[in-house]
C-alpha cells in the first residue's frame, strides 16, 4: 500500500472545504452543476440551498470538498460559465430578543467568545473570539442562537 506521506509532492493532496454562492444566468439554470463538478473535477458539492424557479435567475449555496487546485480549476470553470461566485462565511448571531441569560452556551464556547458579566448575569458575545464551531447553538434552550448559512 502507497502511503500518502510517501507520494511525490506533485501527487500529494490538500483537501479543503469552501462554502460558495452561485448565481446563474437563467439560461444555465438547468446545468447540473454538482455532477459536473464530481465528473470533471473530482469535487463534491452538498447543496445547502437553492433557489431556482423557470425563467428566472438561479441561486444556490453550496459546500465543496476537494483537493484545493482542483476547487480553483473548478471555480475558474464555473467563473467561465458566466456563473457568479462568492465566497460565503458563516457567522453565528445571537437573538437579544429570544436570549434569556441562562449561559447555557458558555459552558460549551471553547474560546470564550460567549461569556456572562459577572455583574449583570447577562450573555456578552464577543465575535472576534468566535471561531465558528457550531456547538454552541444546540445547547440553547430557546433556540436563540443561529449561523448565517
Ligand atoms: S460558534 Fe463556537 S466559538 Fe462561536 S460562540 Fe459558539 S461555541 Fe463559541
Ligand atoms: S444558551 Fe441561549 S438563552 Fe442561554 S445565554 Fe446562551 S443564547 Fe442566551
Amino acid at each position: 500500500m502507497v502511503s500518502l506521506f510517501s507520494l511525490p509532492n506533485r501527487l500529494k493532496l490538500l483537501v479543503v472545504k469552501k462554502r460558495v454562492t452561485l448565481t446563474f444566468p437563467k439560461r444555465y439554470i438547468q446545468m447540473p452543476i454538482a455532477y459536473r463538478l464530481a465528473k470533471d473535477f473530482n469535487v463534491a458539492a452538498n447543496i445547502i440551498r437553492a433557489q431556482i424557479a423557470p425563467n428566472q435567475v438561479g441561486k444556490m449555496v453550496l459546500e465543496l470538498l476537494g483537493d484545493i487546485d482542483q476547487l480553483e480549476a473548478a471555480l475558474d470553470w464555473m467563473r467561465s460559465q458566466e456563473i457568479q461566485i462568492s465566497l460565503t462565511s458563516r457567522e453565528i448571531s445571537i437573538d437579544e430578543e429570544v436570549c434569556v441569560h441562562c449561559g447555557l452556551c458558555t459552558g460549551v464556547c471553547p474560546t470564550e467568545a460567549l461569556t456572562l458579566e459577572p455583574s449583570t448575569f447577562k450573555l456578552n458575545f464577543v465575535r472576534s473570539r468566535c471561531v465558528v464551531c457550531e456547538q454552541c447553538i444546540p445547547t440553547c434552550p430557546v433556540q436563540a442562537i443561529s449561523t448565517n448559512l
